[in-house]
């Protein structure tokens, strides 16, 4: 059971176990999404770096206050922004990350003259206002107002804000090891981005799942067969404790949510294709059941559909070898 320690102007601090410590979150302050801080004996790792410099400070901050000790390892679970914009407050760490999310991270976290990022991010802002305006669907509107503000945060960061890229690159599994614990980093491919990173300590039983879990969100799925598949080797593993990149500390029941939502997803799109119902049509006629309905996203279970449509389709294709002509 995670223990609340403390609150900052960022996020809450849990205990899970003697020397291990998720950082959840709080909506629209400036983390975005949820890291971890484990002592391994003579040092500190962090898992995720939240979604600004500002709060990536605040957990080194606090993570040294909590340990007495170190911080000698970042990870980077994948190469979102709001998991790697706090990169810099760990600067003199060892970040590590697969070596495809490095290569994403360079590619697509680019930052340009920072007075066009800042036009850019206020031109979104601008956008997401207009569809909060507009937008009577309570749940959407309190997402795209969660949105809204944590953008707000990035824009207060960014002349600040450095992509400080990883420095130590594994492809599918590495080892770490303290005085105290062990620590394994596992790349079983991508679901969420090309390339996913999760955090097993097989001596507390506990992952930090980085975006391959979730809690009522409806997550961006690019590869539900590679997600699906993913979860399976998940479940081999002896694990009690899951931290989730987004929402509350949870047990295998997250799995279980987030897996039934993928196999959901797949049944009605697969279900569609095969009857050759045109993705339009779909989307008209289709009502999201409970509990998706009040799941968060500012592009709902729709956003996932169409994605989700477009990958079945693809797959089908390239079996009837249609795309090869
Ligand atoms: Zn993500």
């Amino acid at each position: 059971m995670p223990t609340f320690i403390k609150k900052t102007d960022f996020f809450k601090l849990y205990s899970l176990t003697d020397g291990v410590y998720a950082a959840i979150a709080i909506p629209g302050k400036g983390a975005w999404s949820n890291a971890g801080i484990v002592d391994l004996g003579e040092e500190v790792l962090i898992f995720d770096s939240f979604s600004t410099p500002s709060a990536g400070q605040e957990l080194r901050k606090q993570a040294e206050l909590l340990t007495g000790k170190k911080v000698k390892h970042l990870i980077n679970s994948h190469y979102h922004g709001d998991h790697v914009f706090g990169n810099q407050a760990f600067r003199d760490a060892s970040i590590i990350s697969t070596v495809e999310t490095k290569e994403l991270s360079k590619e697509k976290n680019k930052l340009g003259d920072v007075k066009k990022e800042i036009e850019h991010t206020k031109e979104y802002l601008r956008s997401l206002k207009q569809q909060i305006d507009l937008t009577r669907d309570p749940i959407l509107k309190a997402s795209l107002e969660n949105q809204y503000d944590e953008m707000n945060k990035v824009l207060n960061d960014i002349p600040r804000l450095e992509v400080v890229l990883p420095s130590v690159l594994f492809e599918e599994k590495l080892l770490l090891k303290g005085s105290k614990r062990k620590v394994e980093l596992h790349c079983l491919g991508g679901g969420h981005t090309p390339s996913d990173t999760f955090m097993y300590l097989p001596e507390d039983k506990i992952a930090f799942m980085g975006d391959l879990l979730t809690e009522n969100l409806h997550v961006p799925i690019i590869n539900p067969e590679e997600f699906l598949h993913i979860f399976e080797r998940v479940r081999e593993l002896n694990i009690t404790t899951y931290v989730p990149g987004h929402g509350n500390v949870g047990n295998k029941e997250l799995l279980n949510e987030l897996e039934g939502y993928i196999t959901f997803l797949k049944d009605t799109v697969t279900d569609a294709i095969n009857n050759h119902v045109p993705l339009e049509s779909l989307i008209t006629r289709f009502e999201a059941p409970l509990p998706y309905k009040n799941w968060m996203g500012v592009s709902g279970i729709e956003g996932n559909l169409s994605k989700m449509y477009e990958f079945y389709r693809g797959k089908k294709q390239l079996r009837s070898g249609r795309t090869l002509i």
